[in-house]
């Protein structure tokens, strides 16, 4: 019971979080924002290097303010399941480094390539996709945010347009 429990409560803390992070941080910074653009996105740098190692307070903020939404509904989840909660919280960062490991020197094994696609979870190979071509490969985590997330930018571009 407790097992299950963890592994759910984790489950979804993840899934609401990548949601958050990926339609009210994500999608919306690449439409009206240069931030995540320059700071993410930007050529000629190591994969890891400005994702993770760099000390640059732009990254940091951009990574900041792309966890953020994993933190709202973390006291939720302690009160559900203390273990799903801090197993969120490591499994959560785990993929943040682990997608961003330097692609020239990665080939996910196949066993888990298979295992990541049956269960939708984005590969480095995938993610590095995203960070060539800002118009493919959302869902930092889970794949399936990704044609929603097309829908939404196409949708505040035709806002922003509007706006002008
Ligand atoms: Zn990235
Ligand atoms: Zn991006």
């Amino acid at each position: 019971m407790i097992l299950i429990k963890t592994i759910l409560v984790a489950t979804l803390l993840l899934l609401v979080g990548d949601f958050l992070s990926t339609f009210l941080y994500h999608v919306p910074e690449h439409v009206f924002g240069k931030f995540h653009t320059i700071v993410h996105h930007g050529k000629n740098r190591s994969f890891i290097h400005y994702a993770v190692l760099n000390r640059n307070p732009l990254v940091l903020l951009d990574g900041f303010l792309g966890a953020l939404p994993y933190f709202i509904f973390l006291p939720w989840g302690w009160q559900i399941s203390p273990y799903g909660t801090i197993l969120a919280i490591i499994l959560g960062e785990l993929h943040v480094v682990w997608r961003h490991v330097s692609i020239i020197n990665w080939k996910t094994p196949i066993a888990i390539a298979w295992l990541c696609k049956i269960l939708f979870i984005t590969t480095p190979e995938r993610h590095w996709l995203h960070h060539r071509n800002a118009n493919l490969a959302y869902g930092d985590i889970f794949t399936f945010y990704h044609y929603p997330a097309v829908a939404w930018m196409q949708f505040l571009i035709e806002v922003k347009k509007k706006a002008r």
